[in-house]
């Protein structure tokens, strides 16, 4: 039977539609939730994405401060930047959109960021206290994957969940919320070192895919009934395509015949992960607010 599709854009709309009441609420005390978005240099992909995150602000009535700095900008230059924003009384979040050029020390930058402004979580403050449980901002892209699965009410507790990809922005913080006791899941991570891949993701009852390889998981690879979050976006040429290329996810599309579930690309993880930016900007104007 084919899986059930995992609507991403549709639970991020609902997710935007309950914001804009609290951005209202904070428009009547004069606030407008405003996220500076730092852009260096001019890769396509990356563009692409500071443009779909500055319209959903705007959409949702909040202010985004846009700076496009060219590819030879300095660390120094950067720095200083960053420095004035985290001082910024308007400004209540701020993004760097990675990664940056090779010239500059990107966990430098980082840890630049002061973290109540750290809005997409990788500040090393925030990353202890999530792992800690402590308040603070989480990563978006998990938390989008975690309000899709709980949204869909896939059950993740007690469940046996494999991630495939341990970066510091997806793998490594998804499997620290996991196992948190309000998540109470069971993780696996595998990197490109594991050995016998399949070995691990046939035993998934959650299976997480985000590595960044095209078609990694195969339908032999999948449990029957499993639900498959496809994390991955890869750029694949098409000369069919308008622009030469399609976006494609880490999950074969044959998989959709095997798992329980499935997040489509585009259309599943990718709008969530915007979402989540959105109510943590939207969170951070509230701290501001409440002192
Ligand atoms: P990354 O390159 O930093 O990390 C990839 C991870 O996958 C590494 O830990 C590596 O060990 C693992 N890996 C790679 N090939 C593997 C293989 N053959 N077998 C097992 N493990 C393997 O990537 P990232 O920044 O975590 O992003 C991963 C993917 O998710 C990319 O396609 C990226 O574009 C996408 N992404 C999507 C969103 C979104 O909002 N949808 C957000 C962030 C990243």
């Amino acid at each position: 039977m084919a899986a059930v599709i995992i609507d991403g854009k549709a639970v991020s709309e609902s997710i935007r539609e309950k914001l804009k009441v609290r951005v209202s609420a904070l428009g009547e005390k004069g606030i407008v939730p405003c996220l500076a978005v730092i852009l260096v240099g001019d890769d396509p992909a990356s563009l692409s994405y500071v443009t779909a995150k500055e319209r959903a602000l705007s959409l949702a009535g909040m202010e985004s401060r846009d700076y496009r700095l060219p590819k030879d900008t300095t660390e120094a230059a950067l720095l200083s930047l960053i420095d004035e924003l985290n001082n910024h009384e308007r400004v209540h979040g701020i993004l760097v959109q990675l990664p940056l050029p090779k010239h500059i020390d990107q966990q430098k930058i980082i840890c630049a960021v002061v973290p109540t402004k750290d809005v997409d979580g990788f500040h090393p403050v925030s990353v202890g206290s999530m792992v800690l449980g402590r308040s603070g901002f989480l990563p978006c892209t998990p938390m989008g994957v975690i309000t899709l699965l709980r949204e869909y009410r896939i059950a993740v507790s007690g469940s046996h969940t494999v991630i495939v990809g341990r970066s510091n922005i997806v793998g490594k913080p998804l499997a620290n919320l996991l196992i948190r006791q309000d998540a109470n899941a069971t993780v696996t991570i595998c990197h490109t070192s594991t050995k016998d891949l399949s070995h691990h993701t046939l035993e998934a009852d959650i299976l997480i895919a985000a590595a960044g390889k095209p078609s990694l998981i195969r339908p032999e690879m999948v449990k029957e009934g499993a639900a498959v979050i496809d994390v991955g976006v890869n750029r694949v040429g098409d000369p069919s395509a308008k622009n030469g290329y399609r976006l494609c996810g880490d999950v074969d599309p044959a998989v959709s015949q095997k798992a329980g579930y499935i997040t489509p690309v585009p259309g599943g993880v990718g709008p969530m992960t915007i979402a989540m930016l959105l109510q943590n900007v939207v969170e951070a104007a509230e701290n501001r607010y409440n002192g």
